[in-house]
């Protein structure tokens, strides 16, 4: 069967097709496997402080073409462009965190009788990154910047929506001189171009963002050669505010813990577990909260939320909001465009699929709890554990909950989880590993460990 095809980008504030680009096949994935461990040999040869300069070269690019990558990201995801901005600039940062570890990479000495013992972090070879069309740009770079940094090559298959940015990365890339062949992207189909690069005997590691369901499906695939995988997958984050809480703040905090980036994001904080006796005056003051978040054309400085990603999403979040369902309701354009309004429902029952489900679009449910054991009952009722917010000024509970609650990264009286110099990753079905922070070169090398005997040889 012919693979050729290719893959329309749509502007989806709009509906209008703005790019279409070819989609990589089988073959293509092969090829670019080939030339990514060609180039990646010589890569891993230079002298560290060479890789780390090349890469500070390639962030400095990044920076330099800011403004061009964040309006092709308003373009393409729908992304508002304060957002996208931040997310061009989070690309510039990665990587110069990343090469500020290339000549940190370090071994160790252990102390053994008879000699000396020393373990080596060698790279993995060539690294398979699997983007998600949520965050196109970050998430791409969360991979790619420490797999390279560590000394491989690495080949980016990003979402069939939102290819442009990750295409532009790579001509930057060359652009600051790293080599070709080391970092290539191939748009192309999850089902020919995501499998092939996962099934490559010479991809040795699999770094997938995106849904739970296809990352068990990479994650069954990988074990069949038993090739590394780090997966960040779902999320059902919950936002648990206590009775002694500051309530003015919570509420005013909690619409964009889950209406940023028109709620695609796995850390949408979308469980709102309310302590019974603040309940109705948490919703009285979150109310006028909602309604008042402008949601309209993501190119306008003033707006706080675009539209959904694609049709395909828009019918998925409508298929779990019923339109009597009791809530409170933003607004949203009407006409060409993904819109869907921010939406808060009410008297949910905990177990119902809105409660438990990643709905993965502007929309909350808040359930009311009564106790510190009943909020961390609830928190913890889900496959998920991504991350959570605390709302209280107990520190003693915060501790208690923040410990209690099984999630990777949690907030206590913020919304805050990620950081490009701070560990992200799930618990349960959230995924497997860590991206980020201090360890995030670890995660792209293999460790080696050589005894050199210092007894001489035998007379
Ligand atoms: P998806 O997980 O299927 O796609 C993510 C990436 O994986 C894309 O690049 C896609 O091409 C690729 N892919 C798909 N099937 C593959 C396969 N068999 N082998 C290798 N790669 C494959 O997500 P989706 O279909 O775009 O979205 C569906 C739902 O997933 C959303 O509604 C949302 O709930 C969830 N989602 C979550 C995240 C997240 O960050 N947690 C990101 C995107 C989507």
């Amino acid at each position: 069967m012919s693979q050729q095809y290719e893959l329309d980008v749509l502007n989806p504030a709009t509906e209008e097709v703005i790019a279409t680009v070819p989609g990589a096949a089988e073959q293509d994935i092969d090829t670019a496997v080939r030339r990514a461990a060609r180039a990646q040999e010589r890569w891993a040869a230079l002298a560290p402080g060479e890789r780390a300069r090349l890469l500070r070269r390639f962030a400095v690019a990044v920076d330099e073409h800011r403004e061009e990558l964040a309006q092709s990201e308003v373009r393409e995801a729908g992304h508002t462009v304060g957002n996208a901005r931040w997310e061009a600039g989070n690309v510039r940062d990665l990587l110069d965190y990343a090469a500020g570890g290339v000549e940190r990479l370090t071994g160790r000495q252990i102390p053994v009788p008879g000699g000396l013992d020393v373990t080596l972090l060698e790279p993995l070879g060539v690294v398979g990154v699997i983007a998600p069309w949520n965050f196109p740009m970050p998430i791409a770079a969360w991979g790619t910047a420490p797999a390279l940094a560590a000394g491989n090559a690495v080949i980016l298959k990003p979402a069939e929506t939102t290819p442009l940015t990750a295409l532009r990365l790579a001509e930057l890339a060359l652009e600051a001189g790293l080599p070709e062949g080391l970092f290539q992207v191939l748009p192309g189909r999850g089902d020919i171009a995501g499998e092939a690069l996962v099934r490559h005997p010479g991809v040795a590691k699999i770094v997938f963002t995106g849904s739970t369901r296809t990352g068990k499906r990479i994650m069954a695939l990988c074990a069949d050669q038993v090739k590394r995988v780090t997966l960040e997958l779902g999320g059902k984050s919950p936002n648990l505010v206590f009775a002694d809480a500051d309530i003015e703040a919570a509420a005013a905090a909690a619409p964009m813990s889950f209406l940023d980036n028109s709620g695609q994001d796995c850390c949408a904080r979308t469980r709102i577990l309310v302590q019974r006796p603040v309940y109705d005056r948490f919703l009285e003051l979150l109310a006028p909260a909602i309604e008042s978040v402008t949601v309209g054309d993501p190119a306008d400085e003033r707006t706080d939320m675009g539209p959904l990603i694609s049709g395909a999403q828009l019918e998925r979040v409508r298929s779990y909001v019923d339109a009597d369902a009791p809530g409170i309701r933003g607004k949203a354009p009407e006409g060409p465009g993904f819109w869907f309004p921010p939406t808060v429902l009410t008297g949910v029952d905990p177990h119902a699929r809105v409660a438990v489900e990643e709905v993965f679009g502007p929309v909350a449910a808040v359930i009311p709890f009564e106790d510190e054991a009943d909020a961390i009952r609830l928190a913890n009722g889900t496959d998920y554990g991504l991350s959570g917010s605390i709302w209280t000024r107990d520190v003693g509970r915060a501790l208690r909950v923040s410990q209690a609650v099984k999630a990777g990264n949690l907030s206590v009286n913020s919304h805050s989880s990620v950081r490009y110099w701070t560990p992200f990753g799930g618990y349960k079905q959230s995924g497997i590993g860590r991206e980020l922070g201090p360890d995030a070169l670890t995660a792209f090398t293999e460790t080696k460990n050589v005894f050199i005997s210092t007894e001489g040889p035998a007379q």
